[in-house]
């Protein structure tokens, strides 16, 4: 079921549980600001995610009270993540879900990270 993105924080959710260490998760970057890992679910041949240290829901509580440090920091993240994986020569897409209408089903904001194939177009027609 797709999340209120307006909703307050929810420090039970599974991506809070992740930072904690109480689920396990196959890490492929960590630093101050971010954390990335191997989708579970995977839906291209290379599917990462990559969320804020921070407590947020989505990208509009982060872009809105998130410091300019955590913004950059995690935006930083992303691409480092992406370089890290060889992704920029071929290309990649990147897709953050917000609320209802977005799809979100996890409420902590996450930036999914797909490549390894043709993405073909954006959005079905
Ligand atoms: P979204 O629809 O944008 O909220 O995407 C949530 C994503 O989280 C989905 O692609 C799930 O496969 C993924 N996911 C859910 N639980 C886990 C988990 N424990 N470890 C890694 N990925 C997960």
């Amino acid at each position: 079921m797709p999340i209120d993105a307006t909703a307050p924080y929810d420090d039970n959710n599974i991506f809070a549980k992740i930072l904690r260490g109480e689920i396990p998760n196959k890490t492929v970057y960590e630093d101050e600001w971010a954390l990335a890992f191997h989708d579970i679910n995977p839906q291209a041949p290379t599917h990462v995610l990559v969320i804020p240290k921070g407590r947020y829901v989505s990208w509009d509580d982060f872009t809105r009270d998130g410091s300019d440090a955590e913004i950059a920091g995690f935006i930083k993240a992303v691409g480092i993540v992406a370089r890290d994986l060889g992704l920029p020569a071929p290309g990649y897409r990147l897709l953050a879900n917000i609320g209802g209408h977005g799809h979100q089903e996890v409420p902590h904001l996450h930036v999914h990270i797909f490549g390894g194939k043709q993405m073909g177009m954006m959005l079905p027609r």
